[in-house]
């Protein structure tokens, strides 16, 4: 038998090893994590909504109508009308003809992939996308070609290059350096070589754009630029799920075809009217998004004036480059040593050598949150190696 005690033992060496904390109470800054009060800048709550009284109160009030359990998978008895009404105001908030929700993001990238490309086809996905995605890539079948991040030129070449039914697929925002794809650069090589672009703005949805409705809102790109638009709701919107938004000829063909979507149990519908209201906060709060970018603003600014390597993103994901998996996990403790949570992001989560804190900011965290993080990073900061200061 394979010697799982000895790879357990091995990850431990080289830096690897991860744990998990327990958590006590509601997601907020303040956090109770393994029973000790910590300043938390690691969740992916980016507006604050994880514990937002009117979105508890929707889900309370909806529990009399709904009941709790999903009970059946979609295409069964499991679709709700919560779920439709849900799907409804999804397709309004991104501009789309029709929606469709998912359980989890995860596995939205696993359908919505595995069910638009198979055998023969060929998928072209940019190196830094989220693990769900390359798990969907490998689930459709489908040929995979990774091109470099960001690199339009690059995938280009390569669809010229490629006959057949082509899919290039790419994160909106990248969730573990904070960057944005070039989404209009993207759409006009895809609509030029006849391939689909499906783009998942689970970080991006809530925090950029008009009324929160994402990067691809932001830059205008009408449903014929980008057909297939993922969304995750566990992250800005405060709850649970994902959903596809796109032309309705295609959510009527994930609902033939997406395995993840058919083979499983419909959410609580309670949820869904859970989130209906979460996103009527974030179309309404726009001080939510103003309050949360003035943070990364200010971040950016003093981290990088005290030496620190930042990466080139104006969204609130944040990272810290390191590059040693230790010196990362030395940095995150250090930081905890001083009442404060930011994580290690270690291979295989980011490229090898390329260890990172992941500092994520909230529309939850004050001014004064702020101070106490930018105090501990200036007292931990001979334990991470110098880098020039622009002057
Ligand atoms: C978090 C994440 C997902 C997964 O979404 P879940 O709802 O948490 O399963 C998918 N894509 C990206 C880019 C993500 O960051």
């Amino acid at each position: 038998m394979r010697d799982f005690a000895l790879e357990l033992e091995e990850r431990k060496q080289a830096g690897l090893y991860r744990t998990r904390r327990h958590v006590a109470g509601p997601q907020r800054p303040s956090l109770i994590a393994d029973g000790k009060l910590l300043l938390s800048f690691c969740s992916n709550d980016y507006l604050g909504l994880a514990n937002n009284p009117a979105n508890i109160e929707a889900l309370r009030n909806a529990l009399p109508e709904t009941g709790l359990g999903g009970a059946a998978s979609h295409l069964i008895c499991g679709h709700h009308d919560a779920h439709h009404q849900l799907e409804l105001r999804l397709a309004e908030f991104t501009g789309r003809s029709s929606a469709l929700f998912f359980s989890t993001g995860y596995m939205a990238n696993m359908g919505v992939i595995s069910a638009l490309a198979g055998r023969g086809d060929t998928i072209f996905s940019d190196r830094l996308n989220h693990a769900s995605i390359i798990d969907g890539c490998i689930l459709s079948r489908a040929r995979v070609r990774r091109y470099a991040h960001g690199d339009v030129a690059a995938l280009e070449a390569m669809l010229a290059e490629t006959s057949g039914h082509k899919l290039v697929v790419t994160d909106g925002v990248f969730s573990m350096d904070g960057d944005i794809a070039p989404l209009a650069e993207l759409a006009r090589v895809c609509r030029a070589h006849d391939a689909l672009l499906v783009v998942d703005d689970a970080h991006g949805i809530g925090v950029l754009g008009p009324e929160g409705r994402g990067s691809v809102a932001e830059l205008g790109l009408s449903e014929d630029e980008v057909p297939v638009l993922i969304g995750t709701l566990g992250k800005a919107v405060g709850t649970s799920g994902a959903f596809v938004a796109g032309p309705s000829m295609l959510m009527d063909y994930l609902v033939q075809k997406a395995r993840t979507y058919i083979y499983t149990t419909a959410m609580p519908p309670a949820l869904a009217m859970a989130t209906i209201s979460s996103l009527d906060v974030i179309e309404r709060d726009q001080g939510r998004r103003d309050h949360v970018l003035g943070l990364v603003s200010r971040f950016r600014c003093e981290a990088s004036a005290m030496g620190y390597e930042l990466m080139p993103s104006r969204t609130p994901i944040q990272p810290i480059m390191i590059g040693d998996n230790h010196d990362a996990l030395a940095l995150s403790q250090a930081l905890e040593e001083r009442g404060l949570l930011v994580s290690a992001i270690r291979p295989p989560t980011v490229p090898v050598g390329e260890a990172r804190l992941r500092v994520t900011f909230s529309a939850a965290h004050s001014q004064e949150d702020l101070d106490c993080l930018l105090r501990a990073l200036s007292q931990c900061r001979d334990l991470v190696q110098k880098t020039d200061v622009a002057i």
